[in-house]
């Protein structure tokens, strides 16, 4: 039976020593850190994450400002307000809340916020940073899931790892880190022929799809490390990842849950990105 890793203690302690530096830093430079967070629309979901990083902030002591600008918002005048953003040294990180409404292109406007402040690590500079191990900012929710992995005391090298799912905030910069730290990384993705074969050769399986309860439990190596980034509503308004728990953890040494697994992890990383925003700023 698996061992539950518990993301809801891991990030704590992220956020702990993010919340200690910080007021070293305030303490001793009298820095106050600020993120500004920009969200247009009033999508529940986003509005839900909105709020947690607002408190997030809260709880380490940094500042938080945040833009919620109508529906209506043109292209033209969000990228005003990033502008801005950009050139206001009380704002040491920000963060654009995606999705962004239909008539706004989100790649412009990740493009536009500048990299020393792109906390997401969404940026084209910063993507690139990534493919070459130089990075400033790891993306939240890949960086969360090492965070996890850690935390087992697995040892990544050397081991063979599998990501499901390839978008640019998950799956491709996940098996970047994996592959920096030295894993044997294949990645599976919707033409993918033979996803349950790659899977049972994992000892490390991150999926990052969308689909509930997609890789069951004789998908899993026995003895797999299992992190399941997947966040699925089901009909009956329960949250569920792309991995069956139950059958999963039957063979899986750990295993993440849905809720409390990877999703408080995210919110972690991205006050740690914020910490690492201001210190590159002051140099
Ligand atoms: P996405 O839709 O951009 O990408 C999904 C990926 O899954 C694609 O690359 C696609 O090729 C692949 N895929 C689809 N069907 C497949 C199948 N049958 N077999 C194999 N691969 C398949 O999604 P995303 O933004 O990467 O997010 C993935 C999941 O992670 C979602 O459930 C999302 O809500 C969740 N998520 C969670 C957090 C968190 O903090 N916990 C953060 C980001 C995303």
């Amino acid at each position: 039976m698996a061992k539950i890793i518990d993301g809801k203690a891991v990030s704590a302690s992220v956020k702990e020593e993010v919340a200690a530096e910080a007021a070293v830093l305030k303490e001793e430079k009298g820095i106050n850190i600020g993120l500004a967070v920009v969200i247009v629309g009033n999508d529940p979901a986003s509005r839900v994450y909105v709020n947690n990083k607002k408190k997030a902030c809260e709880a380490v002591g940094f500042r938080s400002f945040e833009y919620a600008l109508d529906e209506s918002t043109t292209q033209e005048q969000l990228l005003d307000l990033i502008d801005v953003l950009n050139r206001d040294d009380h704002v040491n990180g920000i963060l654009v809340q995606l999705p962004l409404p239909a008539h706004i292109d989100e790649k412009t406007v990740i493009n536009a916020i500048s990299p020393e402040k792109d906390v997401d690590a969404f940026h084209p500079v910063n993507v690139g940073k990534i493919m070459i191990g130089e990075y400033a900012f790891l993306p939240c929710t890949p960086a969360g899931v090492m965070k996890l992995i850690e935390s087992t005391g697995t040892e990544i090298s050397g081991k063979q790892c599998v990501v499901i799912g390839r978008s640019n905030i998950v799956g491709k910069p996940m098996a970047m880190l994996l592959l920096h730290k030295s894993g044997t990384v294949t990645i599976c993705h919707s033409k993918t022929k033979n996803l349950k074969e790659i899977c049972l050769g994992a000892d490390i399986l991150v999926a990052a799809v969308g689909r509930a309860n997609l890789i069951t439990g004789d998908m899993i190596k026995e003895g797999a490390v299992v992190i399941d980034v997947g966040m699925n509503r089901l009909e009956n308004g329960k949250l569920c990842g792309d991995v069956e728990f139950e059958s999963a953890s039957q063979k899986a040494s750990y295993i993440t849950p849905v809720p409390g697994g990877v999703g408080p992890m995210t919110i972690a990383m991205l006050m740690r990105n914020t910490l690492t925003a201001a210190k590159n700023q002051m140099k």
